[in-house]
């Protein structure tokens, strides 16, 4: 692993090796963190951030949702971004900025400072080189995302990705690709670090909100292109065994960016290939950042502000 030069770290650029943070901090012992993960893009009109804005707006939901102060404003972590990529020099990474509860007492319900970083590296194709344009063999997990009435999963915190490493391990270690989990509803939910959607007679079917998922910015960016695009998308419910049955499916997030799914438990999905919507949506979606698809929202924010 190449680290990056520099980092953000509680107000200020400093080495890489200089964000430390010690290992009675309470987030450390007790998954007391929230994240983001964003992407920056090479855009015909400069390298630019991918809905920071959003990205900043859900960093301080999900701090809302634990009660933890962040001590700064979602401006500074905006221009925390920014800073970091520039220090860098490399414009288009992948961003993580990080609040977590740091040293200052052990006790569960402490009051610790909350400390805050941003770092970048270079991300590439999350999930493998080529799985954007070939997909990838997922199985659902046997292990289920938590119930709603136990982890709040609207809020990325750090401790929720325990689920994620159980359904992610799990999956490479039977050699798929990705895992989905279902809910404990026993109803679909999403991916280890994906939202879901599956494709029938056209139209796009994703699973809601209150099926224990993350409510993910690539999500709502697909939702709003495809929309746009007078194409019919249908939040809703979903067994397991839909998984093998739609035409089409694919995973999205942040990371994994549009990735097909071209097998589900050993059972093709479809022509096993990515399908025409599915082709579709990575069009619309990587047509932001080449200029194809107008941004109309707004939602690539400079680097250089
Ligand atoms: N679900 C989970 C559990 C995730 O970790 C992610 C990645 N942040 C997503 C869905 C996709 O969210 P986004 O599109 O905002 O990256």
């Amino acid at each position: 692993m190449q680290y990056p030069e520099w980092i953000w770290h509680n107000g200020a650029i400093k080495p890489w090796a200089e964000a430390t943070t010690h290992v009675m901090s309470h987030a450390l012992h007790y998954g007391s963190s929230v994240f983001e993960g964003i992407r920056s893009y090479d855009t015909p009109k400069g390298p630019a951030i991918f809905r920071l804005t959003d990205h900043s707006r859900r960093l301080f939901a999900s701090a809302k949702i634990y009660d933890m102060a962040i001590p700064y404003s979602p401006e500074q972590i905006n221009q925390a971004c920014r800073d970091v990529l520039e220090a860098n020099g490399n414009t288009t990474d992948y961003l993580r900025p990080i609040a977590y509860r740091g040293l200052g007492g052990f006790g569960l319900s402490a009051d610790t400072p909350t400390d805050v970083s941003v770092a970048t590296w270079k991300m590439g194709q999350y999930l493998g080189a080529s799985v954007v344009d070939e997909g990838i063999d997922a199985c659902v997990s046997s292990w289920q995302r938590f119930a709603p009435n136990t982890i709040p999963a609207g809020a990325k915190a750090g401790g929720n990705y325990l689920s994620g490493q159980l359904v992610a391990r799990e999956a490479r270690r039977l050699g798929f690709g990705e895992g989905i989990a279902l809910a404990s509803t026993g109803l679909l939910s999403e991916g280890a670090g994906e939202n879901l959607f599956l494709v029938f007679d056209g139209a796009l079917h994703t699973t809601p909100i209150s099926a224990a998922l993350l409510n993910g910015i690539t999500r709502n960016t697909l939702i709003t292109l495809a929309r746009d695009a007078g194409m019919e998308v249908i939040e809703r419910d979903l067994p397991r065994e839909y998984l093998y049955l739609c035409d089409e499916l694919f995973m999205c997030g942040t990371a994994a960016e549009i990735t097909p799914i071209r097998s589900v438990d050993g059972r093709q999905v479809g022509s096993g290939k990515p399908g025409p919507v599915t082709k579709k949506m990575q069009d619309l979606f990587f047509g932001l950042f080449d200029g194809k698809t107008p941004d109309k929202y707004g939602w690539l924010e400079p680097v250089s502000a």
